[in-house]
């Protein structure tokens, strides 16, 4: 059964190959990723699935840096495991992206905290089972019907991030993906900080 089967608009992109984007948050993203993911934030399947990624808003308007899709098994990245996303089309769950790897395919949702909340620099997406059914409608919840990797989990982020208090907390629960947050901040520091602290919390 094909995605569009099912109702949705698969996830496409345009891929330029380039070298490693330069970005001055760049060491900032690489140490808190690792942390992450030491902390089983980020990580990979036991099917072998990565999951997990971060990014920080680019210097040009509509831009991110961000980790590259199936880089969930490293222990350490490098900056030859990040990319930037030059462009999104959140209707058409679609990007462009120049760097060294193609683009985590979870980078619409990071898109779609950029564009709902100004103050947002940094974006941390996580996998945790057990914090998720914990927070789940107690913190900020996005749409339950919506699903990872679908433009109407783009929008339930957008709905979500309207209210200026889910924007205050930093941290979301992504309703219809199972084990999914994302936590966000002014710098990488804070946002990874919002998703360690939320652990530590449960
Ligand atoms: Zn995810």
């Amino acid at each position: 059964v094909t995605g569009a089967e099912r109702g949705y608009v698969q996830f496409r992109y345009e891929w330029e190959p380039g070298t490693a984007p330069a970005h001055h948050a760049v060491p900032d993203l690489l140490r808190w990723r690792d942390r992450l993911h030491r902390a089983g934030l980020i990580g990979v399947t036991p099917g072998g699935i990565g999951f997990g990624n971060l990014s920080v808003r680019g210097s040009e308007a509509g831009t991110f840096v961000v980790t590259g899709t199936g880089t969930g098994h490293h222990a350490t990245l490098s900056p030859e495991h990040l990319t930037l996303v030059t462009g999104c089309d959140l209707d058409a769950n679609f990007l462009t992206c120049r760097g060294p790897v193609v683009a985590s395919s979870e980078s619409l949702s990071h898109a779609a905290v950029y564009g709902a909340d100004p103050a947002a620099c940094a974006v941390v997406h996580v996998h945790h089972l057990a914090l998720w059914e914990r927070l789940h409608g107690r913190a900020p919840t996005s749409d339950s019907a919506a699903e990872a990797g679908t433009p109407a989990m783009a929008r339930a982020i957008a709905r979500l991030l309207g209210d200026p208090a889910a924007r205050a907390a930093g941290l979301f629960v992504m309703g219809g993906h199972r084990e999914g947050l994302i936590a966000f901040g002014a710098s990488v520091a804070e946002a990874a900080g919002n998703a360690l602290a939320a652990l530590s919390r449960s």
